[in-house]
Order: C-alpha cells, then structure tokens, then sequence
C-alpha cells in the first residue's frame, strides 16, 4: 500500500463534516488555527434530525451566521404541539421565551443545512476535504500519531496536535477506543420517510410547528421541511419489529394521530422508508490526550426533544475554544481544559437525557411529570427546557430532573454551570431568586385552544 503524507502544517483535524465538525472547523479557523475537515460523504448528502430548537438559532445568532440560515428559506418553527390518539393537544409556544432569548427557530431539510455549515468553514479557511473516508487512527506514546483517511482509491496520512471526532454515530475515536456503551433504557428503533405535497392549510394547529403523537408505547414526529415537503418518523421499541415490518408499523403509526392524519392529507412518499436501530448510546470518556469528541460522536439520546444538532453545534464551537485555550495556556494545561470540556459536553447531554426520561417515564407526557414534581410552576421554565436551556443552574426543572439519580447517564461527574448561548443573561438571572426570574404566568399551554383539563 502506498501511503501519500499531507503536509499541511493543520493545528487540527476534524472528523465529519455535519453540525458538530462544520462548528468546530468554524470555531478553530476564528482562533486563527489551521484545520483540515475530513468528509466521507459528497455534500449535499441525506440526513435526519430536522427539527431546530430556538436556542440553537440563539448560538448561531452568537457566532454570526444566523441570517444566513435566514436566506435558506427554511419553514419557521414558533412552537411544538403535543397530541395524542384521542385528537387532544397541548402547545409549547416558543413566544415565552421573548423578549430576552429569541422566541423562534426552523425547520430544516438537512442536506441543505450541512452543506451551508460546511461551505462556511470553508470560506472561513478551512480545508474541506469531502469523499475522504478516515480508516485508520495511529497511536504512539498515548497520543494520536497521525489519521489514514482513503480519498480516490488512495490512502493518505495527516499528522497534527489535536483531532475533534465529530464523526457522528460512526463515532470512529469511541470504537477505536471501545469507549462506546449502549443505553439499556431506551432500546427504540426510528422509521421514518419524507412526504412531498405537503398544504399547510390543512393542518389543524400552527404553520411550522412540529407536531409529536404521544401513543401508549412510542411516539410520531411530523416536520415541515420545506413549503411542500413534511418529514414523518415513528420511534417505537425495537421488539415490535418482531412481530410486525417497518412498513406495518410506520403505516399504522402514522395513521394513528388524528391531527397529524389530518396535515397529511393529501400527500404522498417522497423517500423510501429508513431505519435507525439502537440509537442511544453514550461515552464516559469524551476526551483523551490530544483529541475530543463532539456532537453524536460521544453520546445520541432520543431525539423527541430536538436537541441533537443544537448539541452538536455547541459542542463543536465549544471544542474548538477548548483547543485555543490549550494553545493559549502553555504546557500543563491540556488535562485541566480537556476535562472541563468533558464536563461540559456532559452537562448538555445529561440534561437532555433527563428530559426524555421523564417523557418516557410518563408514558410520553412531559406534563404528566411537571404536574407531578412542579404543580404551577412558570410556563418559561418549561419553555425554556424544551428550548434549550441545558446548562444554566437556574432553571428549576433543570435542576429537579437533576436530582433525580436513576436518570443518571455518566458516572458521576462535576456539571459546568455556564449557558453558551446567553451567558450574559444568565449570570444576571442567577444574581435573583428563580422565583423572580420569570414572569408569574401559571403552567398552562400558551395558544391552545382546548379546554383546561383535556389536552395532553
Ligand atoms: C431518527 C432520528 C431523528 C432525529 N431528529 C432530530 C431532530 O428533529 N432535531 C435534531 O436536532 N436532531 C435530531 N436528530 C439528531 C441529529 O441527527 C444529530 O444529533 C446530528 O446530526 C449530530 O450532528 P453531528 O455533526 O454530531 O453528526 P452527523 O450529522 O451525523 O455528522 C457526522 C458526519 O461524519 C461523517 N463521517 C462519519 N464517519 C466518518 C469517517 N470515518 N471519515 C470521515 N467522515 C466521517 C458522516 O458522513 C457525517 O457527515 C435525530 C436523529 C435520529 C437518529
């Protein structure tokens, strides 16, 4: 075998060119550091995870590329509607979170989002280098030696400092290093296809919401990607697939929701049906001597709550920042910041697994569980939650989900108590009792129309 060296002088490399590589890329090329974006697919390139969250559109507003995301001409997404087999609802309506934290986000068709991302990187001066599949992870002395990637039936090896994995659920570092473990809790399987003739007019509740079906074992997603298109999964526990085909269970999943029935109407299949099995799963062990992984690449937890590529972008600006702050700092301080950047990108995740353990812990009612624990408490907590607010130590939920030990992902770890989308508000927020942070609004659905009592 031949072996091309690449001589680039790159102070990093990045693995994957989705959400979490593109923001780390991003985020190196804005320190002034040198960086080489290693892609195994061509761009654009077909991917799930379509639904945005509104801090999501925060972050990105932070790190300037959000009217960007405007020019793509993505649905906009006020808010989600809770409904179940009985045609009830309930509305989260991102308006809560005005006027500080923006109120809205998109919707987003993938192939497009990605490919904005990564042509970002490029003009900020990364080298993106699609179709180049990374094999191979040498080691000597501890540290990561250099990555063998194939591009054009050629193999190459590309040596550097430090490598951000955001190879997404290929996860390359965590199975190099047998680091990944799967969540026994949430064994799920997705299945899930895209519809074209798509007329918003028929949908019974608000343009661009996502809608999510709660049934007695699972759960449906519907999610406008575009004027004409709607994106449909059903997430279901994996035995089913004993009994019944994906075809079987996808048709009567997705009949099964009266209002979404109802903004189907009229469409048909665009794609064929896909599957995701197994899809939870974490990693205890995030960083090592000279590398971090970031986005999927560590952990993946249902994504009935949308978090995943909110996750990933944070995690990928946030490796970035965490590589200029070895750089900047001098020898000693590589194990200190690596270990913040572990607990931080913990943080988020734990967070957001805790979430969807009390939807699933309450039969798939999120409010079943607030009810329980949190009776009356403000609307903007819950808005919040469901938004995005992952990190900050303010949020009452957020901190109630924390107390409670069986929903515990990681082994034990320190949390890093830091919003990396409205620091600044934060730190004011936390000066307050949390009583007095929000308005006085009691737990109630903001724009629903049902009667209190009946909507989910
Ligand atoms: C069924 C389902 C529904 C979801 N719904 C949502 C949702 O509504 N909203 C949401 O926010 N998230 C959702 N997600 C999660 C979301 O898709 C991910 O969290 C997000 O894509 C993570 O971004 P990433 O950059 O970490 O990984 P990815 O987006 O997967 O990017 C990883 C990239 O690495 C490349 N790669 C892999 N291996 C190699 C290699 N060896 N060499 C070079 N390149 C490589 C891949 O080709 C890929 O482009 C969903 C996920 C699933 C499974």
């Amino acid at each position: 075998m031949t072996i091309s060296a690449v001589n680039g002088d790159y102070d990093a490399v990045v693995i994957g060119g989705g959400p979490a590589g593109s923001s780390a890329a991003i985020g190196l090329a804005r320190h002034g550091y040198r960086a080489l974006l290693l892609e195994r697919r061509e761009f654009p390139r077909f991917h799930i995870g379509e639904s945005m969250l509104p801090y999501m559109s925060g972050l990105l507003r932070r790190k300037g590329f959000h009217s960007r995301l405007e020019q793509c001409g993505f649905p906009v997404k006020h808010g989600a509607e809770f409904t179940n087999e009985k045609g009830q609802k309930i509305r989260v309506d991102f308006g809560a979170l005005a006027p500080a934290r923006q109120p809205w986000t998109f919707q987003v068709e993938r192939s497009r989002l990605d490919q904005a991302m990564l042509q970002w990187a490029r003009e900020m001066g990364t080298t993106v280098l699609e179709e180049a599949n990374v094999n191979d992870v040498l080691m000597d002395n501890g540290r990561i030696s250099a990555l063998r990637y194939e591009r054009d039936g050629e193999t190459f090896e590309v040596r550097a400092p430090y490598v951000i994995d955001a190879s997404g659920r290929a996860g390359k570092l965590a199975h190099r290093f047998g680091l990944r473990k799967t969540n026994e809790h949430l064994r799920m399987v997705a299945i899930y296809r895209h519809y074209t003739g798509l007329d918003e007019s028929m949908n019974p509740g608000y343009a661009g919401d996502i809608q999510i079906g709660g049934g007695s074992e699972g759960w449906l997603w519907a999610i406008p990607i575009a004027s004409d298109k709607i994106s449909v999964g059903a997430v279901v526990p994996r035995e089913q697939l004993r009994s019944r085909t994906a075809d079987e269970i996808f048709s009567e999943y997705s009949a099964r929701f009266p209002r979404v029935a109802q903004r189907l109407r009229g469409t048909r299949p665009l794609t064929e049906l896909r599957m995701e099995t197994d899809y939870c799963y974490y990693a205890d062990q995030v960083t090592g001597p000279g590398w971090l992984m970031a986005g999927d690449s560590g952990c993946f937890a249902d994504p009935v709550f949308s978090a995943g590529v909110f996750l990933a972008m944070t995690t990928g600006f946030e490796a970035a920042d965490a590589i200029d702050r070895i750089r900047q700092g001098g020898t000693g301080t590589e194990e200190a910041v690596l270990d913040h950047y572990a607990r931080f990108y913990k943080t988020g995740y734990d967070t957001y697994f805790r979430i969807i353990y009390a939807y699933y812990d309450s039969k798939f009612n999120f409010k079943d569980y607030l009810k329980r624990v949190a009776p009356g408490i403000d609307i903007e907590w819950t808005t919040r939650i469901l938004s995005g607010d992952f990190w900050s130590m303010n949020n009452p939920i957020g901190n109630m989900l924390r107390d409670e030990p069986r929903w515990d992902t990681f082994s034990p770890f320190e949390r890093v108590r830091v919003c990396p989308v409205y620091p600044e508000l934060d730190t004011a927020e936390s000066a307050r009792p949390w009583s007095e942070s929000a308005g006085s609004a009691p737990m109630e659905p903001t724009g629903s129309t049902e009667p209190a009592g009946t909507a989910r």
